[in-house]
This record gives C-alpha cells, structure tokens and sequence, in this order.
C-alpha cells in the first residue's frame, strides 16, 4: 500500500486525535514525533494490516513456518545464517515482533537484540577469520530495507572486499550543520526533560502510596480450643 498525501495528512490528524486521550506528560513527544513522521513511519505506526505477517519472510522465520538456519532463538530474538552471504557466518539478527523500525521497538526487546549482537560478535569474527565486521540496519525503502521488519545484519569483512557502504560525501555549510545539531540537541534535551517529569511524578505518586498508614490488621477471632 503506498499513501498519497492526502491520505498521509488523514491518517496524521487520526492519531494526532487519538493521543489526546493520552496522559499529559507523554502527549507532546507523541505529538512530536507524529508531526515529524514520514508517510512511511506513519503507514508502520498503524500496526500490521491483514494477512501482513504471514506475507512477511521475517515473520515466517521467526514463528517457524519458513525453515532457515537458526543460531540463536528466545522469547523475544531470533539470530538465523544469511542464505545468500558473502561468506558463511553471515548472520541476521530480527525480533520476533513484526516492527519496522527502531522507534516502535520496546526498551527491553532493543537490549535484548543487542545483547545477542554482542554475543554473536567474537563468534562470526572467529568462524569467518573476518578482519572486521560492518553491522548494519535498513530503515525504510530509500535505505533498502527489503521487508518490513526490523533486521540487523553482521556482515564478517575482509581487506579489499567488495562490499560497498559508500554513501556520496558532500560539502555543506558551517550553518546547516550548526542548525542540524540544534534542532537534534533541542529534541533530545525535550525527550530528556520530559522523561524526568515523567519519572518524577511516578516517583511522588510511589511516596504517596508508601507514605500512607498501613490500615489495621484485624486481629483474627481465636479458634476455640
Ligand atoms: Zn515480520
């Protein structure tokens, strides 16, 4: 399904209305991030359509019903060999969840997937007697991500290999960078006040709740001897 823009628009207006529901506190990065979203992010954040997972490779290897060369498999990770590698030990590492993209990952399945990606490391390094690794992750089409599953691809190197990551290199000017890194800085340092508000306020709301009398306890009636 590719969006037209009007469609975009629609669909952005959709859960720009559907977080004011939401508390407070978490309302303006949503509203953030919904208004900085592409149609692409957007078309991800509505979740999976009909029939989308079972249409999905990913999906398919996570769950079992495509057969692949699993390495590592737990409650929320999979790591399986790449069939078509550059040398054998090429490895993929997905979470079982259908996401597309970092954002939409939990805390806890992002450490997970890393922590198996630290695991695997020192293991492709020494199997594929690679000189380096590149570690890479696709996010969204221009990037060539082919499915649209969160996939984080250890790619053993070699010297004088052809594996290209090259992108074109260009000169811009003092200015662009300047406001590219305010605007990232700004956003972060939002994101990190916001957290803390958040943070404090469950904080005060755990006082509240420890700091109320335990209410009597009842003796119980003794049994009769
Ligand atoms: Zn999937």
């Amino acid at each position: 399904m590719t969006l037209n823009p009007e469609q975009v628009e629609q669909i952005r207006q959709q859960f720009l209305a559907q977080i004011e529901k939401f508390p407070e506190d978490q309302r303006e990065q949503l509203k953030q991030q919904i208004i900085n979203a592409t149609s692409e992010q957007l078309e991800a954040a509505m979740g999976p359509r009909e029939g989308k997972e079972e249409e999905c490779l990913f999906c398919g290897i996570a769950n079992g019903t495509v057969a692949t060369m699993k390495v590592y498999e737990d409650n929320s990770v999979v790591a399986f060999l790449d069939i078509t590698p550059s040398v054998a030990g090429q490895v993929i590492v997905i979470p079982k969840e259908h996401q597309q993209f970092i954002f939409q990952i939990s805390d806890q399945t992002l450490w997970n997937l890393f922590k198996v990606v630290k695991m695997l490391e020192p293991l492709i390094v020494n199997i594929t007697k690679a000189g380096g690794l590149s570690i890479f992750i696709s996010q969204g089409n221009a990037a060539g991500q082919h499915f649209k599953h969160l996939a984080i691809n250890m790619v053993p190197r070699a010297d004088g290999d052809n594996a290209s990551f090259h992108w074109p290199r260009n000169e811009v000017k003092k200015e662009d960078l300047e406001d590219a890194a305010k605007f990232i800085k700004d956003g972060i340092d939002k994101m990190v006040t916001e957290e803390k508000a958040r943070m404090e306020k469950l904080m005060k709301e755990r006082h509240k709740v420890e700091s109320k009398p335990a209410e009597k306890i009842q003796e119980l009636p003794r049994r009769a001897a």
